[in-house]
């Protein structure tokens, strides 16, 4: 069936933090290589930070555009330029940063109504709440993107409609009821939402929570094969209106989209990938923990020595932000870097970490497992070290540990939320890395059957996206309902 363009002409709206709009930004060019007409809607630093990346697609034909709302840093209290979770250079600014987004709607709605064509839908993450109002007043199909995959918006929708966080005590482990698998937490497990940090985000949470329903569908960035009963569950849920189309990030092929993903490599990525060809094939543990999490002096060293004791290669992340000068300190003082030379290569800032994960030397990544990572690490074929920190990060440790059987904890026991990273009780000890390291590394039985299970999830992953694959066409089948729906209303 023919669609004229008017009626596939898309607007993604991204929350503004990388984990979210990275994944946008390769929804963007899947959706156009189908046919769709994209707009993405960012702030001026997002603009810089993806502009390269749009600018190639739209050479190779792809019909992109990026287009620039401000930022109301001033009126939300936040310094100039914060316009991204990974820019602020305090934690405590966290209330601010919520007030500026709700600021966005404003300039974001006066932009939208003057889109002609009309979009035929938009695509909103679902932490910008108000995007249910605008798509209301604007009479457009509002379809939720939400970074989670089925197993944890399913964890979520049953914790909340069972109410049994009110019953427990917060240490005490708990069956999240109506799950295909009998998966355990704790109540210090869970999400802000369900799990408040010492920060005060006035009713964003719940906002977020009100709106997140308000919609004519959702697409997840999985592919079904990977938890299909999950699938199915939650879209049971959702009525049916679930589309699964991702892993998104295989939608380019292109090294530089790689090397430039969500922000400029802080080293070289040849001369990594150089470090990297001197290894041997599944030898090397890359070790990063995202794009937000920011770690105490205490927990850096546990890390360093956990990895330098498990005696295997590594690439360790090292990040930068509001503690980066006392880890420096302690890495020179130490003398840790000049020791692990040759076997460990730190990487300072932003790594380019899709490129390294399919590097063939890597045999084991230590994460923190935010769904884009955790997904890049299965895509990869690559077994992992599993590291929750805070968000949904310890249902995506259980899927891939339990359910999927890829991987080995650490031994995280509770959330380390923002601004509470000096907190002792969630510290994981050295030997828990060591330990976790050597056991996903091991060429005995165990490790070798979780490295061959992790390369069939990784080939499944691949499969998904190429033409006939489940992802491909589920994204056909979306831009068609949705084509459909605005035909009809026309
Ligand atoms: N990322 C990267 N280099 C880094 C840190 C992060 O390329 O040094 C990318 C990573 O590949 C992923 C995203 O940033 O696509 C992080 O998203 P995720 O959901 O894993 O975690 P978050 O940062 O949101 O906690």
């Amino acid at each position: 069936m023919a669609f004229k363009s008017e009626h596939t002409n898309f607007v993604l709206i991204p929350f503004m933090a990388p984990g979210h709009i990275i994944p946008m930004i390769d929804m963007a060019k899947s959706l156009a290589k189908h046919g769709v007409s994209v707009k993405t809607i960012v702030t001026p630093l997002d603009a810089k930070r993806f502009g390269s990346v749009i600018e190639r697609a739209v050479r190779s034909g792809l019909s992109i555009q990026l287009l620039q709302f401000p930022f109301p840093c001033e009126e939300a209290g936040l310094p100039p330029g914060c316009e991204s979770g990974d820019c602020m250079p305090s934690y405590e600014l966290l209330p601010n940063f919520a007030r500026a987004i709700n600021l966005s709607q404003e300039p974001v709605e006066r932009m939208l109504k003057e889109l002609k064509p009309r979009p035929s839908c938009i695509i909103c993450d679902r932490h910008l709440a108000w995007t249910a109002d605008t798509c209301n007043k604007l009479d457009v199909p509002r379809i939720v993107f939400d970074g989670m995959n089925c197993l944890a918006q399913l964890v979520m929708h049953n914790l909340y409609k069972s109410n049994i966080c009110e019953s427990i005590f917060p240490m005490e482990p708990f069956i999240v009821p109506g799950l295909p698998d009998a998966l355990e937490f704790t109540k210090l497990q869970l999400p802000d939402s369900l799990n408040p940090g010492p920060i005060d985000y006035g009713d964003f949470h719940e906002q977020v929570r009100k709106t997140e329903s308000i919609g004519y569908g959702v697409v997840i960035n999985t592919f079904e094969e990977l938890e299909q009963r999950y699938v199915d569950e939650f879209r049971k849920v959702k009525g049916g209106k679930v589309w699964c189309i991702g892993p998104l990030f295989l939608c380019s092929d292109d090294k530089l989209d790689k090397t430039e993903r969500g922000n400029q490599a802080s080293m070289d990525s040849d001369r990594c990938l150089k470090w990297l060809d001197g290894m041997k094939p599944d030898s090397v543990v890359y070790a990063c923990l995202g794009s937000l999490s920011r770690m105490s002096l205490g927990q850096f060293i546990e890390l360093a020595l956990g990895l330098e004791a498990s005696g295997h290669p590594f690439i360790l992340v090292v990040k930068t932000g509001e503690n980066s000068s006392e880890i420096e300190n302690w890495i020179l003082e130490d003398g840790f870097e000049e020791r692990m030379k040759g076997r460990g290569l730190l990487l300072r800032g932003w790594a380019p970490q899709v490129l390294i994960l399919s590097h063939p030397s890597v045999g084991g990544f230590l994460t923190h497992c935010g769904w884009n990572s955790t997904l890049e690490g299965i895509s990869a074929g690559v077994p992992m070290i599993t590291f929750p920190m805070f968000g949904e990060q310890f249902f995506n440790e259980k899927l891939v540990v339990q359910v999927l059987g890829i991987g080995m904890g650490v031994g995280a026991r509770i959330v380390t939320h923002m601004g509470e990273e000096e907190k002792p009780e969630a510290r994981v000890t050295r030997d828990g890395i060591m330990t976790a390291v050597e056991r996903v590394m091991d060429t005995g039985r165990g490790g070798n059957e979780r490295r061959k299970r992790a390369k069939e999830l990784g080939e499944m992953a691949k499969s998904s996206v190429r033409v006939g694959g489940s992802s491909y066409i589920n994204t056909a089948m979306f831009i068609q309902e949705i084509a459909e729906l605005s035909q009809s209303k026309q």
